[in-house]
């Protein structure tokens, strides 16, 4: 039986203290899910401390929704992965399509990051998906390949094994526009192979796979019923602690 993880990405919303006041709200409603599915928000920095206790007595993982690529020093308004993990969060996500597009991620800093999340044991989410234009173009299956093989296949079979993927088409991404449930199977499945031509079957088929863009209490049910969807990455809908607590409720 694989993971069922659904993790929320706040991405820069919230002041700290309603930051605090939204955990709050999830861990009220936690009970109500199932006990097998794994909770996980993604905060800001700036609110992991301020969630961090409440989030731990209710068996909510905290995530970072980045880290700097460098250990430590004159990076100016960078954090460490180390700073985050002394804080106690568990995962860092890494690759996200903002950070992509906005801050000009590439692989290369991408590598660097993990290799420095898993120094201090945090567990990447690590996202990867196509833009409109290659989906359209039918390039999306080369273009994840080419984002697994960059990344993830410089990772050590241990490494991998703490890995969990997010699949998130960046044209469903804050658009209200979602994959179907078969589109997200099928490319789902195709990470998996991929996962599988270098780590082998049992490992592949271990690794969480969640899916990404435009995930609501109403799609998240027919999404996660595909066999190699595992869970959500959600975004705008984690801002609200009974919509994040619906989807959650959806396997
Ligand atoms: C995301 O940014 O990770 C995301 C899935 O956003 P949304 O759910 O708002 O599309």
């Amino acid at each position: 039986m694989r993971r069922k993880i659904v993790a929320g990405n706040w991405k820069m919303n919230t002041t700290p203290a309603e930051g605090a006041e939204l955990l709050k709200g999830v861990a009220a409603l936690k009970s109500t899910i199932p006990a097998d599915v794994e909770l996980i928000v993604g905060v800001p920095f700036t609110h992991i401390c301020c969630v961090k206790d409440a989030a731990a007595a209710a068996g909510i993982a905290v995530s970072a929704q980045n880290c700097a690529d460098h250990e430590s020093g004159a990076y100016t308004g960078e954090v460490s992965a180390k700073m985050i993990a002394s804080l106690g969060a568990k995962y860092v996500i890494l690759g996200h399509s903002e950070r992509r597009e906005y801050y000009g991620e590439t692989s290369q800093t991408l590598n660097k990051k993990m290799a420095l999340a898993y120094e201090q044991g945090l567990a990447p989410i690590y996202c990867v998906g196509e833009k409109l234009d290659e989906r359209e173009a039918g390039k999306h299956f080369d273009v994840v390949r080419r984002q697994i093989e960059e990344v993830v296949f410089h990772l050590t079979p241990e490494q991998f094994g703490k890995m969990v993927i997010a699949y998130e088409p960046v044209w469903a991404i804050g658009t209200g526009k979602t994959a179907t449930a078969e589109q997200a199977q099928e490319i789902h499945a195709f990470i998996r192979k991929v996962l599988a031509e270098k780590f082998g079957a049992a490992a592949a088929d271990q690794t969480p796979i969640l899916y990404g863009g435009s995930c609501k209490p109403g799609n998240a049910a027919e999404i996660f019923s595909k066999t190699d969807v595992d869970g959500g990455l959600i975004g705008g809908a984690s801002l609200v602690a009974a919509d994040f607590i619906a989807i959650a409720k959806a396997f």
